[in-house]
């Protein structure tokens, strides 16, 4: 080994190494970053402040990643975490700060996106739309069944960057009706059950339970995911349901054999009640199928939509494209003031669930087209479609390329970007920018508090 390169082993941190260390930021996802001789050192529950001695875990070229083996100086971000299992679950990441300080972190995590990804400078930020209920916000939830080593059955929440199932009780984001009918799953599975699906075997049936619940109406919906067409004693488990939780509305299987980390499969089968649930928002009712996305936290949504609505500026005589438009919602709630409104979605079970819900609100302005955005948009261009105002709201991977192109052939005057992942946001109000869409305003929406995810909705104009 050479001199020069010793030197640099002799400074370099190895697993295991206690260095004392001073969070400066957070991560993406969430984690604590300090630095350790030019060196990014990321450490999860961690916040911006604190003075700690760190075990390191695993070293990486230019950083590592490291744990809490002391906390020497807490920072003043934080304040006690109200849920016992914080600190193995994989879904929050800041129930140990301040809500407060939370708003803070999202709010620069988009900035931060916009001006380096995106390298849009000036861009005039309003200010993050705060939730008002930190717990019981969701209504959807996905909770994986597993065994543990005993073959004792598992159930609850992903540990953070991995599939080991841990095991809980209740998910505080969750609504209190969604540990009770857990607690009926686990009962029922004591006493009848089915197998238990193995990711690594891809032998045993069940593999998650879904929940979904209308937050205005009350109605739930119980699907559970098997590897099957068949669920052992699948009629006591609705029976016991339909005994102990009236809301239910609707009993579903879901039919998932493929050997992944997708949850869903294609193919349902309601075994009592309805095919959909409904719920209300912005003052319209929606019907819901297990397949269709619908926002998981109902009152922020809805407030991420008034916010499209301002950006989108309708008059009543805008033609408006509705493009990633799930179950039509967000286009329905602004049909009344436009001329015409074209949704286009990928998954058909959705565009059905959008042609029933612009129908049993009286919409009749409405077209929905079932196909991918990218492709749809062209041949709503080809067709000779010249809407005023676009909406886009894509999954995280955010818009194919070709469809920023055939969004700026189209030249609509406004295009209305919602966005649950600021990064994607960022590449591509870069690529609008030089399409010659320039990015006029940004608000950041809390949709997930706890968590390290923010969704954004941004104002472009030609
Ligand atoms: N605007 C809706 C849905 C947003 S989620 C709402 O607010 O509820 C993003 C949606 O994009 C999902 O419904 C998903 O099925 C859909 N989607 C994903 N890829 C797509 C594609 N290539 N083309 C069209 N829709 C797509």
């Amino acid at each position: 080994m050479s001199k020069k390169k010793k030197i640099l082993n002799d400074s370099l941190i190895k697993k295991n190494d206690i260095i004392d260390l001073t969070i400066e930021g957070f991560s993406g996802e969430g984690s604590g970053i300090g630095r350790h001789e030019g060196m990014a050192i990321f450490v999860p529950l961690t916040a911006i402040g604190d003075k700690i001695k760190c075990r390191i875990l695993k070293v990486a070229k230019n950083y590592a990643f490291g744990k809490i083996e002391e906390l020497v100086e807490p920072s003043s971000m934080r304040t006690d975490s109200d849920c016992p299992y914080f600190e193995k679950c994989g879904g929050c990441v800041y129930r140990h700060i301040s809500y407060e300080e939370e708003q803070k972190i999202k709010f620069d995590k988009v900035k931060d996106c916009i001006e380096r990804i995106g390298g849009l400078k000036d861009i005039p930020f309003e200010p993050i739309i705060a939730a008002k209920d930190r717990c019981g916000y969701r209504n959807k939830a996905q909770i994986p069944v597993g065994l543990d080593k005993d073959g004792k059955l598992i159930m609850g929440f992903y540990a953070g960057h991995s599939h080991r199932i841990i095991d809980a009780k209740h998910c505080l984001l969750q609504p209190e009706e969604f540990g009770v009918i857990t607690d009926i799953f686990r009962e029922w599975f004591e006493n009848y059950g089915d197998t238990v699906y193995n990711e690594e075997t891809g032998k045993g049936v069940i593999r998650h339970l879904y929940l979904r619940r209308g937050e205005e109406t009350g109605e739930i919906m119980v699907c559970v995911v098997i590897n099957g067409d068949r669920l052992r004693d699948a009629d006591k488990l609705c029976t016991i349901l339909r005994e102990n939780v009236p809301a239910m509305t609707s009993f579903v299987l879901n039919t998932n054999k493929e050997k992944t980390n997708v949850i869903l499969g294609r193919k349902c089968r309601t075994v009592w009640g309805n095919d959909t649930i409904a719920d209300e928002l912005c003052g319209l009712r929606f019907n819901i199928s297990p397949l269709s996305f619908y926002q998981v936290n109902r009152k922020q949504a809805e407030r991420l939509y008034y916010k499209a609505a301002e950006y989108a500026n309708l008059t009543g005589r805008e033609k408006l494209m509705d493009l990633y438009c799930g179950a039509g919602t967000i286009g329905l709630s602004m049909a009344k003031n436009c001329e015409k409104l074209i949704g286009v979605e990928i998954i058909d079970a959705a565009i059905e669930n959008a042609k029933v819900n612009a129908a049993e609100n009286g919409i009749e302005n409405a077209e929905f087209i079932c196909g991918d955005a990218a492709k749809a948009a062209e041949v709503l261009a080809k067709r000779g479609e010249k809407p005023d105002v676009i909406v886009i709201d894509p999954p995280r991977k955010g818009c194919a390329a070709e469809l920023i192109d055939t969004i700026a052939n189209m030249a609509p005057e406004r295009v209305v970007y919602v966005s649950c992942d600021p990064a994607t946001l960022a590449r591509d109000l870069k690529i609008f920018d030089e399409k010659g869409y320039k990015t006029k305003k940004v608000t950041p929406v809390d949709l997930f508090p706890g968590t390290a995810h923010c969704e954004s909705v941004a104002l472009l104009e030609r």
